[in-house]
């Protein structure tokens, strides 16, 4: 069976080539691609059957490719950058489906990935790409001006920057010029701009200009315009758009900025105000949630009435985790204390079970069984901490242990029921193997829930509430409680 490599070769020089790409051309008895392109790569295709074509020849350059690699001989198609980005990678498909082509059918087809224009130009000028960023390409040949028009109208207006491929040509000079008249209406005109002409290549050329006065300069088929969003500044002399750290940061003392939280959503001012308006309107102030991660300032779900008892309504998870909520907060108040204040009452239980950490997995002991939940963050000798492993239950999920020797092991939690059946009721409910930094959350909840204490002179968190919960219903409680 033949084989057509489809192949990007990045911006034009030997250092900015994949090794995957050279070594496909290298395979291959026949190389096709535009007259520049195969003079960027001339000294690895010395002695190989070449097949030089001009740019309005594409569908032709396809159609050979293919043609040849049904012969059963290996092709390379050559594009600049990487093929599946305004290159051949497209049409080879366009051709493909109108030869009717199916997978496993000759010729068979591989991809070689290149260094597309925005990512190597961008990497000239410093770091424009920080953020969102889009690409546009200029050239209206195959594409109408109105679409054209419509996504750069759309890009400026979210703000993204802006990779303009195909800027202008010796015919087309007219659309750069509409681009920047559109750009005008969303940015200032001091944003920064840079032209890249032949990037990495022998005739680079590099302008930084801004919005007001790019247009003075030469820009070309061999050029890619990079427009900078509302954040992107210059700094000596590099292009940068930043990341958002300093929103967070304070980026002297690497702090965390008052009103922030580490790994939470960015706190924004009036961030949620316009949709705050439109939910007040529809529901009352009541949709407000109290005591619970989700600040009166950012909250958006909308109960009508979370004291519903109806606990559970199919048609609404929103509304039934909102009442399963309301359930636990009727619970006996916890003034915000520190933790060792809260005094422990001492109960009586008929069949106590008990939960805690080990490693960063979860030890259970129901009394007769002892089980690891989760894995362990880092390999850990288990015999040190007591125990020999029995079974492995679900790819890991839960391990049944045996006790081997007395060490000691502490619980800080109090459970009810037991077996096997808990502890993978208790691995649902923690979420442990799906995402840690959830069930360190998801710990640090549960215990603010709940009551502490003392069974046999020992101090517990008291978790039944959390063992009687249906897991469904737990679920949503989570999710509400994790979302911001
Ligand atoms: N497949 C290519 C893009 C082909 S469209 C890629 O992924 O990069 C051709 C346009 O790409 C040019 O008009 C120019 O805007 C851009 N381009 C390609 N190589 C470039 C280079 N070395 N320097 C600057 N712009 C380049």
């Amino acid at each position: 069976m033949g084989t057509l490599h489809i192949v990007g070769i990045g911006p034009g020089n030997d250092d900015h080539i994949t090794p995957s790409a050279l070594r496909a051309i290298q395979e291959s008895n026949h190389v096709i691609g535009y007259t520049t392109y195969i003079r960027l790569i001339k000294k690895h295709i010395e002695g190989k059957e070449i097949t030089r074509t001009g740019m309005s020849e594409e569908i032709g350059r396809a159609r050979v490719a293919i043609e040849m690699a049904k012969e059963g001989k290996t092709i390379s198609l050559i594009s600049s950058g990487d093929a599946g980005v305004y290159g051949m990678a497209g049409l080879v498909f366009e051709v493909l489906k109108e030869m009717n082509w199916k997978r496993g059918d000759d010729p068979q087809i591989q991809f070689h990935p290149g260094i597309t224009a925005s990512v190597s130009c961008g990497s000239r000028v410093g770091a424009p790409l920080i953020h969102d960023s889009c690409t546009i390409s200029l050239s209206d040949l195959l594409t109408p001006w109105t679409v054209i028009e419509k996504r750069i109208e759309s890009a400026a207006q979210g703000d993204f920057v802006i990779s303009f491929y195909n800027p202008a040509s010796g015919r087309r000079q007219r659309q750069i010029v509409e681009a920047q008249r559109i750009l005008k209406k969303y940015r200032p005109g001091t944003t920064p701009v840079a032209l890249v002409k032949s990037g990495y290549r022998k005739r680079e050329h590099i302008v930084m200009s801004d919005l007001d006065h790019f247009l003075d300069y030469e820009i070309g088929m061999l050029t890619t315009v990079i427009v900078g969003s509302s954040q992107t500044y210059l700094y000596e002399g590099y292009m940068v758009t930043p990341r958002g750290y300093s929103n967070k940061y304070e980026m002297e003392t690497g702090k965390v900025k008052e009103g922030q939280r580490k790994t939470f959503s960015l706190r924004h001012e009036g961030d949620m105000n316009s949709r705050l308006e439109d939910l007040k309107k529809e529901e009352g102030e009541n949709f407000k949630l109290a005591k619970t991660y989700v600040t009166p300032t950012d909250s958006w779900v909308t109960p009508k009435d979370i004291h519903d008892k109806s606990f559970v309504t199919k048609k609404d998870p929103v509304q039934s985790a909102l009442n399963a909520l309301s359930i636990l907060d009727k619970g006996p108040k916890k003034e915000k204390k520190v933790e060792e204040e809260r005094p422990a009452l001492p109960i009586k239980t008929t069949n106590p079970s008990y939960l805690g950490w080990m490693e960063g997995a979860l030890l259970y002991f129901d009394g007769k069984q002892y089980f690891q939940i989760g894995e362990f963050k880092t390999p850990c000798d288990l015999s040190k901490k007591g125990f020999k492993e029995l079974e492995i239950y679900k790819d890991g999920i839960v391990r049944e242990l045996k006790k081997v020797n007395d060490v000691k092991n502490d619980f800080e939690f109090l459970c009810e029921g037991g077996g096997i059946e808990m502890a993978f009721n208790l691995y649902e409910k923690w979420a442990i193997l799906r995402n840690k930094s959830i069930s360190k959350r998801v710990g640090r909840l549960v215990k603010e829930k709940s009551n502490k204490v003392l069974l046999n002179q020992q101090s517990y968190h008291d978790i039944r509430w959390l063992c009687q919960m249906p897991k469904e219903i737990w679920e949503m409680v989570r999710e509400e409680l994790l979302k911001c």
